[in-house]
């Protein structure tokens, strides 16, 4: 039996024995079952903020707890259980969207202060607000009843393993969809996640909304099978707790979740004599695996689990060339949807950046024309990398102004300018580490993937379709850069050259009308320059896309430049056809030197 179909099994007998427990489980078991269940719940949505997207949660049990009080409170003030459940669950959202906002601008260890002030909080809140809550005295709430008649709490089983199995589902879907991979991308390298469409203001909160939606509704289905709340249901120590089943079920990953939900919830319980150790457990288990299993007990599993997922090689990719037509034209599209008509000027007028007292750029301007190589050049902190960033939004010009055909870029935020058909690579390489090939690549197609968290939830077939052709063009991609590999292992741990072209397929896959190639060729071998020079030159005569090329090894810049443009200290110094440029006599004393002299020219140095 293949892996995929032995685990399809295992699931399968999983989900069998779940919906036979009631039948085959005494009594307290299922009820340990049930609490179980209510923590994968919690803990799927915590990995989803914690694992994917990199963000430290210490307050989950504040959004368990408003989701239990506040279906207590609705169902007390006369709204029914289902009516009630579902109302908590919003409102354990809304706050999780509010929480989520401060992640936007705070350091790690701020958020994890944050969150866990907002788990206090609402600890206190519960615990001091005695005419809403009745304080340490807690609130009953009537059985839930279905038509008409009150459940036993053992009925509830049935919601409760309905919302984790839905939940679980869910997240998978989210996690192996467009709206994941943005989470892990901004968990990887913010930078680049937003240099290709990501907007991390939108993944952030929404990442924090759908936590607390998952805590919000194991709260309210606690209350619904054991109807009575106190503030000692979620002291600081459960959300720790959570934290801890994450971390040992590994972070990062689904399986981790509900490995780490049902050991922690599970051993304990059934070892009822160790349950006042059980903080100490927790705490010890912690920071043990913490410090010697950090990709939790699923990691350690974790080469198996992800060979068992490799992304079968359709034919026309695997290993054979680059096909030599327009490499996107699966969609019956040439590469860049009407790339020719988008033929755009970039445009950049007197642009200046100072860092304190550096000036980067000095009133530098500069025009590319469309379809060609424009080569930038100069010395070492002349300023290249700084105007790419400048036009690419990641830093704020003091002065100038950008526009590209009709479109003003210092009035766009970073995030939108890959809709706009801009995209680049990094002079220190900004890949997805963690993310495998294909994932980086897809990552590049964000901004115009029409997959959103509601469809990636539902499974739409729309939505399966659209994530099915990207991989078919992601893969396409690869074999343009000429990546031959299994592009189902993460990109970390390939060698340098590699990450390079999965970095530029990445960027490709944006489908730019501009390209910004921040020296592709650093740390690349003779050989691997004059393979990256063919796809540079593929990337202006097939795709059509303008490409701004930074770059120190000159056989590059002058091959391939119609123009070439010199920087120094923040300063044009020169621009011209690589002919001219060379001959320039700024140009040779600030960066060529003699040596980088056609031999016709050698009279001209100075
Ligand atoms: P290049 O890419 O041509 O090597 P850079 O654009 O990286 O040059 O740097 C230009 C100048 O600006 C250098 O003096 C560099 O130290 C300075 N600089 C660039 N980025 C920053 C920054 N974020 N903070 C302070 N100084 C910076
Ligand atoms: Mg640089």
């Amino acid at each position: 039996m293949t892996g995929p179909a032995a685990a399809r099994l295992a699931l399968l007998l999983t989900l069998g024995a779940l919906l036979l427990a009631p039948l085959w489980l005494p009594p307290y078991h299922h009820y340990v079952l049930t609490l179980i269940l209510l923590n994968v719940i919690t803990v799927v949505g915590l990995a989803l903020v914690m694992g994917f997207t990199g963000l430290v949660s210490l307050g989950h049990a504040g959004f368990v707890a408003i989701g239990a009080y506040a279906t207590v409170l609705l169902t007390r003030a006369g709204l029914s259980y289902w009516m009630a459940l579902p109302a908590g669950v919003l409102l354990s959202g809304c706050i999780g969207y509010l929480i989520g906002l401060p992640a936007l601008r705070l350091q790690p260890l701020y958020l994890a202060t944050v969150t866990w002030g907002f788990g206090q909080s609402v600890w206190l809140i519960a615990l001091n607000w005695v005419s809403l809550t009745n304080g340490q005295n807690g609130l009953k709430m009537a059985a839930p009843a279905l038509a008409g008649r009150p459940l036993a709490p053992e009925d509830l089983y049935w919601p409760v393993l309905a919302v984790a199995v839905g939940g679980l589902l869910a997240a998978y879907r989210v996690t192996k969809t467009r709206p994941g991979r943005a989470l892990m991308a901004l968990r990887e390298s913010e930078v680049a996640a937003m240099t290709l469409g990501v907007s991390a203001r939108a993944y952030k909160t929404l990442a924090f909304a759908l936590s607390a939606i998952y805590a919000g509704s194991a709260g309210g289905l606690y209350v619904g099978v054991v109807r009575y709340i106190n503030p000692d249901n979620f002291p600081f120590h459960v959300s720790l707790l959570y934290v801890t089943m994450a971390v040992v079920g590994g972070m990062g990953s689904l399986a981790g979740a509900v490995v780490g939900a049902t050991m922690l919830t599970g051993l304990p319980e059934l070892l009822r004599g160790f349950v006042e150790y059980r903080e100490l457990i927790g705490g010890v288990l912690l920071l043990a695996f913490l410090v010697f299993v950090p990709h939790g007990l699923v990691g350690i599993f974790g080469p198996r689990i992800r060979a068992s997922h490799r992304v079968p090689m359709p034919p026309q990719a695997a290993g054979v060339p680059a096909p030599s037509g327009p490499v996107a034209s699966g969609d019956g599209r040439s590469p860049g949807p009407g790339t020719a008509a988008r033929a755009e000027w970039l445009r950049i007028t007197e642009v200046t950046k100072t860092f304190g007292g550096v000036v980067a750029l000095d009133q530098v301007s500069l025009v590319v024309a469309p379809h060609t190589i424009h080569g930038l050049i100069g010395p070492n902190g002349s300023g290249k990398t700084t105007l790419f960033n400048v036009v690419t939004r990641l830093e704020e010009p003091d002065g100038g102004a950008i526009t590209l055909g009709e479109h003003d870029l210092l009035s766009c935020p970073a995030d939108r300018l890959a809709a706009l058909g801009i995209a680049r690579t990094f002079q220190n390489l900004e890949v997805f580490p963690r993310l495998t090939v294909l994932e980086n690549v897809l990552v590049g197609m964000h901004a115009r993937l029409p997959v959103t968290m509601t469809s990636a939830v539902l499974g739409t077939p729309a939505s399966r379709r659209a994530e099915a052709e990207a991989r078919a063009e992601a893969l396409r991609w690869l074999a343009f850069v000429g990546f031959q590999g299994d592009p189902a292992v993460p990109v970390g741990t390939l060698p340098f050259a590699r990450q390079r072209a999965i970095e530029l397929a990445r960027a490709l896959a944006v489908r730019p009308r501009l390209l910004l190639l921040d020296e592709p060729s650093a740390g690349l071998t003779f050989g691997e320059v004059e393979e990256l020079a063919r796809v540079i030159r593929r990337i202006r005569d097939e795709l059509g896309t303008t490409v701004i090329l930074v770059a120190h090894t000159m056989r590059l810049v002058f091959g391939l430049c119609e123009t070439v443009t010199v920087l120094d200290h923040g300063i044009k110094i020169a621009e011209g056809s690589p002919l001219e440029v060379r001959r320039h006599p700024e140009v040779i004393r600030a960066y060529l030197g003699p040596s980088e002299l056609p031999a016709t020219a050698s009279g001209g140095a100075t």
